[in-house]
């Protein structure tokens, strides 16, 4: 191996480039830790230094190189993803390997390992040298088909499982040209650089073409000039790009694995979930908005652009989402979109005055068990009926914690924002549940499930009405029979998807009473009903055609019933179409009685 050079101009960009984007990374970093509270910072410190960073560069490995999870979606897909950023990386691994090999005292110089093919001479004659000839052939292939499928997704993303990708921006533009030009330019100085330099099946082959028509020697600086170009405008272009999810995904990983998690605020945490963003526009489909009201702007890809620009509407942006949580299942790099809209809400300044101060205290209830309708369950009184009927027959001291009335569980003013109203509610129930001496509160409101479970403090279990009757049946207090009938169950979001997934519970109660059908659009997939009251902005109009949709991909194979365990859910399933619609109390007390 023969060194022809040490040092060109043409490494000028690339250099200038990558010292920028080192300080920025490096800036980002410090700003981003030092926004990190107290305890979450311990928390990092603690974690570098233990075996959870082995964790970490497994996941950095299996997400950010191989990236699984859009495997898992499409395979297509994922190989355009995977061969660009594992391609590249092995391409960067096996430059410096070659610097360490055949000159270790250059590998101080940047540079050398990305243009290691125009500094030095090898031969394929040696096993060492056609082995590295090959494989940097070979991952260069790999990252040219990449782009090449990466081009064809811009003209048709269906090919790969995809109904809609995102616009770009400027600079988005500059970023995606230069990364599309890197590679091909990569391939050209290389082939025309390996007469002298030697190549492999890639470069060398293409390198003999290229010399039956061009003077190959005459090309090969112009060339080396236009990769460190393109590789220099990349790098310029990283920060304002949805490329910086490249490194800041890294340290996504690091701080989730560090058991560091989003909270009420966007700084920190919240910040880097925002640049993780890849805006792969994978959340476009997966929302219902897009999907069945052709809202694809007001998409959570679109609210966390708006959101790292700091441009346009940010707080109408943040209230318009169901909040169903279908986005944040399907992200390949898991970030909490709708807490990221939640805390832009409780920022901002889209609130009513109201403090419901005026509530009056509530009179005392004693019992063993507490339950709470819940407002919707109000409005579809057959539920609150059907779970009285279950109480009764189950013999259990119960009180309704909310007859004729009662106060908000909270969950809707906070899902608009309003915090300190919903402390009034919050506190107010609090005090009744105190007093009553219950040791469990049922509930039969998702929503109200959700909100005792995480905002109160609450010193006795909460159950939902779904758990609370697979309970019975199972301590044998109450029995059923099997009724013959055909159900599809529902999922409704906050208790399955926003609740840690309570889609168990619902289908060993239905499984006793009922033929349960199954359905594309279950458990983690389930569809929103289109009435969530997460989305203050959504016309009558736009939540019908989502529940019509809904209703229609729900009812496909035609089952007796359309069984849910939501009140909101049952009431808009039911105005939407002429499916018989139920709770899955109402059904419990119909099996009951047979
Ligand atoms: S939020 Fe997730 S799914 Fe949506 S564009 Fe960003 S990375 Fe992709
Ligand atoms: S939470 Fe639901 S409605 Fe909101 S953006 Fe995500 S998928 Fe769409």
């Amino acid at each position: 191996m023969r060194e022809r050079f040490i040092y060109d101009p043409f490494v000028l960009p690339f250099m200038a480039g990558f010292i920028y984007i080192l300080i920025y990374l490096f800036a980002g970093i410090i700003k981003t830790v030092k926004e990190l509270p107290y305890e979450d910072r311990k928390k990092l410190g603690k974690s570098i230094f233990s075996r959870k960073i082995f964790v970490s560069i497994k996941e950095i490995f299996i997400e950010c190189l191989i990236h699984r999870k859009i495997w898992k979606r499409n395979p297509v897909l994922g190989y355009m993803h995977m061969s660009i950023a594992f391609g590249w990386f092995m391409l960067i691994i096996l430059g410096h390997l070659e610097v360490q090999l055949y000159c270790p005292d250059r590998v101080k110089l940047p540079y050398f390992p990305i243009f290691f093919r125009y500094f030095m001479m090898e031969t394929e004659t040696t096993l060492k040298g056609s082995l590295l000839f090959f494989l940097m052939d070979f991952f260069l292939l790999m990252v040219l088909t990449g782009i090449g499928l990466a081009i064809y997704k811009r003209i048709n993303s269906r090919l790969m499982g995809m109904r809609r990708t995102t616009k770009l921006k400027i600079g988005d533009s500059i970023a995606v040209y230069t990364l599309w030009a890197i590679f091909p330019l990569r391939l050209l100085a290389e082939s025309f650089t390996s007469g002298i330099s030697g190549g492999s099946f890639l470069t060398r082959g293409f390198g003999l073409v290229f010399e039956s028509f061009v003077h190959n020697e005459a090309l090969i600086r112009p060339m080396w000039w236009a990769y460190s170009i393109a590789l220099g405008a990349f790098f310029f272009a990283l920060p304002f790009s949805r490329f910086m999810h490249i490194p800041t995904e890294i340290l996504l990983i690091v701080l989730r694995n560090a058991g560091i998690k989003s909270r009420k605020t966007n700084a920190g945490y919240g910040n880097i979930e925002l640049y993780s963003c890849s805006r792969c526009g994978i959340c476009i489909d997966a929302c219902q908005m897009s999907s069945a009201a052709h809202l694809d702007r007001k998409t959570t890809v679109y609210f966390m652009r708006m959101l790292r620009d700091e441009k346009g509407n940010i707080e109408e942006a943040a209230q318009q989402c169901l909040m169903c949580g279908r986005c944040v299942d399907a992200c390949p790099v898991g970030i909490d979109s709708c807490r990221l809209k939640q805390n832009v809400r409780r920022s901002g300044s889209f609130h009513s005055p109201q403090q419901y101060q005026y509530i009056p205290p509530a009179e005392t209830i004693r019992t063993d068990v507490l339950y709470f309708a819940g407002c919707m369950s109000h409005v579809t009184p057959g539920i609150e009926k059907a779970m009285r009927t279950i109480f009764e027959k189950a013999g259990v001291n119960y009180r309704m914690m909310d007859e004729g009335g009662g106060i908000c569980c909270g969950r809707p003013v906070m899902l608009l924002g309003q915090e300190e109203s919903a402390a009034v509610l919050i506190r107010k129930n609090t005090d009744i549940i105190l007093q009553s001496n219950a040791k469990l509160l049922v509930t039969s409101c998702p929503i109200c499930f959700k909100v005792f479970n995480e905002e109160y403090d609450l010193p006795i279990p909460v159950m939902h009405h779904t758990q609370y009757i697979e309970q019975l049946l199972d301590t044998g207090k109450i029995s059923v029979n099997h009724t013959g009938l055909s159900v599809v169950y529902h999922d409704p979001c906050d208790l399955g998807r926003n609740s840690g997934g309570i889609y168990q519970p619902p289908r060993q109660v239905l499984y006793q009473v009922a033929y349960v059908m199954g359905n594309p659009n279950e458990r983690e997939k389930s569809l929103c009903c289109g009435a969530s009251v997460g989305n203050a902005v959504l016309t009558n109009d736009q939540r019908r055609k989502i529940a019509r949709d809904a209703l229609e991909k729900l009812t496909e194979e035609h089952p007796d019933i359309l069984v849910t365990a939501c009140p909101l859910c049952k009431k808009t399933f039911a105005g939407a179409g002429t499916q018989q619609v139920e709770d899955i109390a109402q059904i419990v007390v119909k099996a009951m009685d047979q």
